[in-house]
């Protein structure tokens, strides 16, 4: 018998499944993804607990490039390949961390066998529990120009406004141009409150931030209506995953 045998038993938490995140697109916003996974995790379990994660962080650049150049095959031939490698660092979840390339997540969530956590969906959800029916949606112009996003939400039966053409251009170029640059401008605040009255005046009962950097640029306090933040959501999502007792159920 030695002394270390009489030491209390610490404290039983939660098993926590390992999260596998896809991000790096950009990693301005995947650092925030490990932050509040983080700040979630403390939150809920207390005392020095942290996130279980497992992080395949890519050069955006090169995502970005096959984006402007319609190889979406491509990117996500490499997005697989990353998802494929995150499970077999022990990811017994994934979530990508980009809304704008959910737009490859079947190819993703096939070369993985766990399962993804769909940004639509989570979002979709949440705008349900808040009781909003017409969604405006502030994204890439791939998001907001594409069906495959809109098409999810209005799967959940959500109505989905987009802005005009010159409010979606400029929204897409402070994306690129400064957000995903780490730059956070009041100029472009203002620019996108106004972006959201005009989507309010057509009828949206809440705006989704439909990109992972928006909500580094925007609040609830920027909105007449409610807001719907994307990371935030995807991380609480993937947190009710990882701490889900029993076998995980999760939307496909
Ligand atoms: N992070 C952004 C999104 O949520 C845009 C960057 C990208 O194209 O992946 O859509």
């Amino acid at each position: 018998m030695t002394e270390a045998d009489d030491r209390p038993m610490p404290p039983t938490a939660p098993r926590q499944r390992v999260i596998g995140m896809l991000g790096g697109m950009s990693w301005e916003s995947t650092a925030e993804y490990y932050r509040l996974a983080n700040e979630g995790v403390r939150a809920r379990l207390g005392g020095l607990h942290s996130a279980r994660i497992v992080l395949a962080s890519l050069d955006f650049a090169e995502i970005e490039a096959l984006q402007v150049a319609g190889e979406w095959d491509r990117a996500g031939d490499v997005l697989a390949a990353a998802a494929a490698r995150l499970e077999a660092a022990g990811a017994e979840l994934l979530v990508l961390c980009t809304n704008t390339m959910h737009k490859v997540a079947d190819r993703v969530q096939a070369a993985a066998g766990i399962p993804l956590l769909h940004l639509a969906d989570t979002t979709a959800a949440a705008a349900g529990a808040a009781g909003v029916t017409t969604v405006g949606l502030l994204a890439t112009a791939f998001t907001m120009e594409q069906d495959f996003y809109r098409d999810r939400l209005a799967g959940h039966g959500l109505r989905v406004l987009v802005p005009d053409a010159d409010d979606r251009a400029a929204v897409h170029r402070v994306i690129y141009d400064e957000l995903c640059r780490g730059v956070v401008r009041e100029e472009s605040r203002r620019l996108y409150r106004q972006v959201i009255e005009r989507l309010v005046a057509a009828g949206a009962q809440g705006i989704v931030l439909g990109c992972t950097e928006i909500e580094l640029l925007i609040g609830q306090a920027d909105s007449p209506v409610p807001v719907f933040p994307t990371t935030r959501l995807h991380v609480e999502a993937a947190l009710d995953a990882s701490l889900q007792p029993g076998p995980l159920a999760t939307t496909r």
